[in-house]
């Protein structure tokens, strides 16, 4: 219904998504107005070919008088609040607000396979990007990940998948948004600051599945009862993985020690865990859940097999570097806070020489200390928090506790201190800010010097 009719259209937030988005619009007819709170960039080609197009710049704020035009509709950034004064105008006067994934799904012809959840979107995504290229499907991979789907719907060839990370920001703005297949990883805390609450939270992420009939397939985490529970309010079909129970028709599951694929009842033994190349009892289920939505999308278990034995993990996320002289050097700079370092260190039962540390956000690091505990034989650490986390090493027993002042003094610390068999794990718990421009520049830093070792 969108459109029949091709009237004036306000993109709010210019960065990335909205510039495709805009670009989209005006290619479709629209016209468009897009409005940016920082000042108009001094030379940016993008800009200056929307501008040729058609498309009306407004730079340096939010004005109000925004509200006062009769927009069609308005695509907002899903980092831009709902309580910010234009929106909230826009809202009052009734006129409807997407996001830049609901605008792209209006134009694309191809099934969409999403997949969402608090923790292991990117990987699970990238491991269902994984699996249908194995199988010769040549999927575009989309969304939260980087490409942003709007500058890609009018290029996908008739029928290419598009596998989409998608986040609750995104799906709040979703109204005809239509996955055929939905994965829904897991729950825990997180936004709170945007979402008001963690029922909120979970009832944006429960948008992925409004528009789903009996003809599509929701995945869904059946060891978690949080996700597990709205199965029931579902229309689609329910494809399950689990790494504890195996009593479902349809999904993945853990038999014997063996990655198991369920279909009609039937499962098929594919692989043993012990031969899976990612590390961490969340990254099984990660590879579960990828699992089930490359099996619902029709690719081959040899594929989804072949990605469990082969694939080593995204960058900076439990990255395995480099193997020296029998030591395991992995790059996991995305653990930005406690409870995803947490996740790194169980992936290990002993000899691991941490290396930690960055910007201080005042959070209490106690809760690492059991993780700690037996585990870190040596922790180097840096940054703002280095002496915080020392503290925690200390109340933890790790027998070896060093102070650094730089990262790459970190890496041959670790070195000396590591044998044949030992891993040595850059996990930070902390954001990178103090000492790097991103937690990606900080991990390829600690590649750079594993490599010069
Ligand atoms: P996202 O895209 O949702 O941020 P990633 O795949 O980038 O997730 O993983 C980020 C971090 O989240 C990982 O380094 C790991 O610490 C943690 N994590 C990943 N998958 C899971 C999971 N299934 N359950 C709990 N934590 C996870």
């Amino acid at each position: 219904q969108w459109l029949t009719r091709k009237g004036a259209v306000l993109v709010v937030g210019y960065a990335k998504s909205g510039a495709a988005a805009a670009e989209l619009l005006t290619r479709h007819g629209f016209q468009v107005t897009v409005n940016e709170r920082l000042a108009r960039p001094d030379s940016d080609e993008t800009l200056e070919r929307l501008e040729r197009a058609g498309v009306r710049f407004v730079f340096g704020g939010h004005p109000l008088t925004l509200a006062d035009t009769p927009w069609q509709f308005v695509v907002k950034n899903p980092g831009i609040p709902y309580q910010m004064p234009l929106i909230a105008a826009l809202q009052e006067n009734h006129i409807p607000i997407f996001t830049e994934i609901e605008i792209a799904s209006w134009f694309a012809a191809s099934p969409f396979y999403a997949i969402t959840g608090s923790n292991g979107k990117t990987t699970t995504t990238t491991l269902v990007g994984e699996m249908l290229a194995a199988s010769k499907m040549h999927p575009a991979v989309a969304g939260n990940i980087g490409t942003v789907v709007s500058g890609l719907v009018d290029k996908l060839r008739a029928e290419q998948p598009v596998v989409l990370e998608v986040s609750s920001f995104q799906l709040l703005g979703t109204e005809w948004f239509h996955p055929r297949i939905a994965a829904l990883l897991n729950f825990f805390p997180a936004h709170l600051d945007y979402h008001g609450t963690f029922e909120a939270y979970q009832a944006a992420k429960w948008r992925m599945f409004q528009n789903m009939g009996a003809g599509d397939v929701a995945v869904l985490n059946r060891d978690q009862p949080l996700v597990a529970d709205g199965a029931k309010h579902l229309a689609p079909k329910i494809h399950w993985f689990s790494t504890e129970h195996a009593d479902f028709d349809h999904g993945a599951t853990v038999v014997d020690g063996h990655i198991t694929l369920v279909k009609d009842g039937a499962p098929r033994a594919l692989l043993p865990v012990a031969e899976m190349a990612l590390k961490g009892h969340h990254n099984l289920q990660n590879l579960l859940a990828a699992a089930c939505v490359a099996q619902a999308a029709g690719a081959s278990d040899e594929a989804i097999a072949h990605v469990a034995r082969t694939f080593q993990g995204v960058e900076h996320r439990l990255e395995l570097v480099r193997v020296l002289d029998g030591i395991r050097f992995y790059n996991d700079s995305k653990a930005t806070n406690p409870d995803a370092c947490k996740q790194a260190l169980q992936a290990f039962d002993k000899d691991v020489v941490w290396i930690a540390g960055g910007l201080d956000r005042g959070i209490s690091f106690e809760p690492l200390e059991d993780y700690l505990r037996e585990r870190v034989k040596a922790a180097i650490l840096l940054g703002q928090t280095k002496e915080q986390l020392a503290a925690t090493c200390q109340s933890a027993g790790v027998p070896d506790v060093t102070l650094v002042e730089s990262l790459d003094e970190a890496v041959r610390a670790a070195r000396a201190r590591a044998k044949a068999g030992d891993v040595v794990l850059l996990s930070p718990a902390c954001a990178s800010w103090d000492m790097f421009t991103s937690f990606e520049v900080r991990g390829s830093m600690f590649k750079e010097a594993v490599h010069r070792l």
